[in-house]
């Protein structure tokens, strides 16, 4: 059984100790059925080669399984001298007595039994054996207490062959009468043989662990390979097999040349007894792959090198690794050196590590001047950021942090600088460094400042003006919207620009409808005095589109004036040249007239009298002529030339009449002014038009709904009372009239009189017809009607324009559109300022 593993050590100690008991056993067999002395003591002679050797052997055996094996011939050389000396001792003991001095039979019942004088040499072999037991045991013990697993069972098994030899001795010793004569020993020995083989078989110790150690190398992913010294492969695992693709070796096929060919050089030229690493290249299918080659010599007896253990490992990805490592390297050496930006590397405290070029460039410092040390170039007032910017840094696990800030140079220039830092964590566990980019922007900045700066002052140029601009792209999108433009459409210009012209300001776009058109030609187009409705409120306003044409993409500028102003202003001074000129003209006229006229009315008036009156000087004359007044009277009444009289007078006092309204066009100083507050004259005016008799079979004026709108603290103005009421009755009827013709539905009258500046102003607005932009420049002109013959004079108006103006030094305007009714402005200066008056 034990010799497969005849290698082994153990198991060859092993096979001596149960030679050693079985001769021993044999030997003490025989001796107990020996008859006599003699041939009794032959056999105990035979036992003795078996049992000296037990101690020995066992304590070397013990010592194989529980420490290192014995290996030197010399320490088995000295265990064996004494067991040799008491061999010899006991073949020679009847000439010297030294082992027993005599033996003889004693007889019992059965058995005939050998017994002894024991001499001192037999006590010196029994210490001998016994302590080599006893130093085994103990080691037994020691080892058993600290075993674990499978090698606690194998050695309590163990354990008890060791101690049977002290059980069958301590019977022997303290033995049982009955079994007085009996030795154990052998027995126990037995004993201990069956225990020591179980222990080691049985457990498996001694192919257990071969089996492990091919397992443990076929487990190997590297390829393991024995040669020997012709490099003829002699063993290898199933990683190496794998590699050259077979499944056994054979002698005849064995050269490390067929299996690895790049190899077999490699190895031939090491000769040496060293262990060597190496590396090689071959390739594994397809793929080139590098190896790791370790050379281990295999020594035989005496260190002679017998052969080479060849460990291959695949270090492919490892140098790969390292290649694209190195490569990183260099590229970030190159990169950094090339970099335009000045790159610093900051290790824990704050120190230069590193910096590149372009910082010795741009900052003027040599990475000699500053490695180990602080960089101190953060200007004061940068200094709270910075620190900020450094925590915000470290916080970051990854990533960079940004920002704007300022750094002085070497000189002590300040440079605008954008800073870029981020950690940097080291694989290998070594603390964080600080990587900082610079860039110096200061170039930027002063553009940027500039630029800003032009636009804030064309911004502030462009707001300033008194012109809306509105800019727009070619597509109509709104690109500039001025204050002006703001306040004219009520839109702020964060919602006006980025929008379409069409939805912000509908009523421009129809005159940059094709603003392709304009940019074609080149040509500012114009339109003047255009009417726009903005907000329910109609302006007079000039128009300009200019295309501009330059390398941004091309759009136009829309400028829109409001001219309603200086419209309004050019129309009432051609009014008032007009109505001056008139004016004069008629009030010339009407002195002219009022002679002639007084004249015919008078001598009308005189020449009846004198023809019907019987006052004496007409009797008399009558007399004189042979004529009866009576009868004169009579024929004048039969010719009716008394009603033609009468109507020469009426028509005289009509004309005068319309003399006296035409003389109030000229200026006349008003002796009968007085305070008066306007809107009261307004509501005595409104109860005489109410009331007039006449007016009523026209229209009712009762019916026309008057709202009033009177500030308070209107202050009084000083007029002529009865003149102020001739002009406002003169509206009233117009009014009333305008809308009876009308048939307006709702006729409605709306009153207002307010403060405005210096002077006092009384609106009064109709709902009625309106009037068309002709008849609303001529209505002021005398003897302008729109009325038929008879109806209208025409004058109501322009005596009213004259009162107001010329006699109140005031101001009489209208304001009118067709359908949307007319609104008359009357002003009146509060304080009596003007000369003449
Ligand atoms: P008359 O009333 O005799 O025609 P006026 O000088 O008072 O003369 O008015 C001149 C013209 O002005 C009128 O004929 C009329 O056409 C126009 N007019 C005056 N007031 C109004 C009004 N409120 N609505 C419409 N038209 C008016
Ligand atoms: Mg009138």
């Amino acid at each position: 059984y034990l010799s497969p593993h005849w290698k082994n050590i153990s198991a060859r100690l092993l096979t001596l100790l149960v030679i050693c008991i079985a001769v021993w056993s044999f030997g003490y067999g025989m001796e107990f059925f020996s008859p006599d002395l003699a041939l009794k003591l032959w056999w105990v002679k035979i036992e003795y080669f078996g049992n000296v050797w037990l101690g020995p052997i066992l304590f070397s055996f013990i010592l194989s399984i529980t420490q290192k094996p014995l290996k030197h011939r010399t320490s088995y050389i000295l265990l064996s001298i004494l067991p040799v000396i008491f061999i010899a001792l006991v073949l020679t003991n009847d000439l010297h007595h030294l082992m027993w001095e005599r033996a003889w039979i004693e007889t019992d019942s059965r058995v005939a039994f050998l017994m002894y004088d024991r001499a001192a040499f037999f006590w010196i072999y029994v210490a001998y054996s016994y302590s080599l037991i006893l130093i085994a045991t103990v080691r037994m013990v020691r080892s058993f207490s600290s075993a674990t697993g499978i090698f606690k069972k194998q050695l309590f098994v163990i354990l008890l062959g060791v101690a049977s030899p002290w059980v069958a001795n301590i019977i022997y010793v303290f033995g049982f009468e009955s079994l007085k004569h009996i030795d154990f020993t052998p027995t126990a020995f037995t004993i201990s043989g069956i225990a020591f083989f179980f222990g080691l078989l049985r457990y498996q110790m001694l192919s257990l662990i071969p089996l492990a150690h091919e397992t443990m190398i076929n487990s190997m992913g590297d390829p393991v390979i024995a040669v020997d010294m012709r490099s003829r492969v002699l063993d290898m695992n199933k990683a190496a097999m794998a590699q050259c693709d077979t499944d056994f070796i054979t002698p005849a096929h064995s050269s490390l040349e067929t299996f690895f060919p790049s190899l077999a050089d490699l190895v031939s030229q090491h000769q040496s007894t060293e262990s060597i690493e190496l590396e090689t290249n071959f390739h594994d299918g397809q793929e080139a792959k590098t190896w790791g080659l370790r050379i281990f010599p295999l020594l035989g007896r005496k260190n002679k090198h017998r052969g080479r253990l060849l460990i291959l490992k695949d270090i492919t990805d490892k140098k790969r690794a390292e290649n694209a490592a190195k490569e990183g390297e260099r590229i970030q050496r190159v990169v950094l050196q090339a970099s335009p930006n000045p790159i610093v590397y900051y290790n824990q405290n704050g120190e230069v590590t590193y910096l590149n070029p372009a910082f010795t460039r741009v900052f003027g410092w040599t990475l000699d001047e500053l490695l180990g040390k602080r960089i101190d170039f953060v200007p004061k007032e940068n200094l709270e950021e910075t620190k900020a910017a450094l925590k915000k840094t470290i916080e970051r696990p990854e990533g960079n942090y940004g920002f704007l800030t300022r750094r002085s140079t070497k000189s002590g220039k300040i440079l605008d600088v954008s800073i870029n830092s981020a950690m940097h964590h080291p694989q290998d566990g070594s603390p964080p460094n600080m990587v900082v980019n610079f860039a110096d922007i200061t170039q930027i900045k002063q553009t940027e400042r500039e630029l800003r700066k032009t636009r804030d002052y064309i911004t502030s140029i462009i707001n300033s003006l008194p012109s809306i601009l509105i800019g727009l792209n070619a597509e109509g999108i709104i690109t500039q919207w001025n204050k002006q433009a703001e306040k004219l459409t009520g839109v702020m210009a964060t919602n006006a620009i980025d929008h379409s012209i069409k939805d912000i300001f509908p009523q421009l776009a129809v005159f940059v409808m094709d603003i392709y058109r304009i940019l074609e030609s080149r040509k500012a187009q114009k339109e003047t005095k255009r009417n726009l409705t903005i907000n329910n409120k109609t302006i007079i306003v000039d128009i300009a589109i200019y295309p501009i044409i330059s390398d941004s993409p091309p759009g136009v500028v829309i400028r829109i004036d409001d001219i309603s102003d200086r419209v309004k202003i050019e129309e009432m001074m051609i009014q008032s040249e007009k109505m001056m000129s008139v004016g004069g003209l008629a009030a010339g006229m009407a002195h002219e007239i009022n002679n002639p006229l007084a004249g015919i009315i008078q001598n009308t008036q005189v020449i009846k009298n004198r023809l019907t009156r019987p006052l004496p000087a007409n009797i008399q004359a009558a007399r004189e002529c042979d004529v009866a007044l009576e009868k004169m009277n009579t024929y004048m009444e039969k010719r009716n030339i008394f009603t033609m009289m009468d109507q020469v007078v009426k028509s005289g006092l009509r004309a005068a009449h319309i003399v006296d309204n035409m003389l109030s066009f000229s200026r006349k100083s008003g002796q009968r002014k007085s305070t008066h507050y306007l809107h009261e004259i307004m509501e005595s005016t409104i109860e005489l038009v109410g009331n007039d008799y006449n007016l009523k079979k026209r229209y009712d004026f009762r019916a026309i709904k008057i709202i009033r709108d009177y500030s308070d603290n209107v202050p009084p103005v000083i007029c002529e009372k009865n003149k102020i009421q001739q002009v406002l009755l003169n509206i009233l009827k117009n009014g009333a009239e305008a809308m009876a013709e009308a048939n307006t539905a709702d006729p409605g009258l709306c009153i207002r009189c307010f403060k405005d500046k210096d002077m006092v102003t009384l609106e009064i607005e109709d709902n009625g017809p309106g009037m068309d932009e002709k008849t609303k420049k001529r209505i002021f002109e005398p003897f302008f009607t729109t009325k038929e013959v008879g109806v209208g004079t025409g004058l109501g108006l322009s005596v009213s324009y004259f009162i107001i103006t010329e006699n109140h030094d005031g101001i009489m305007t209208v304001e009118s559109f067709l359908g949307q009714g007319t609104r008359f402005i009357i002003k009146l200066p509060y304080r009596q300022t003007r000369k003449g008056s």
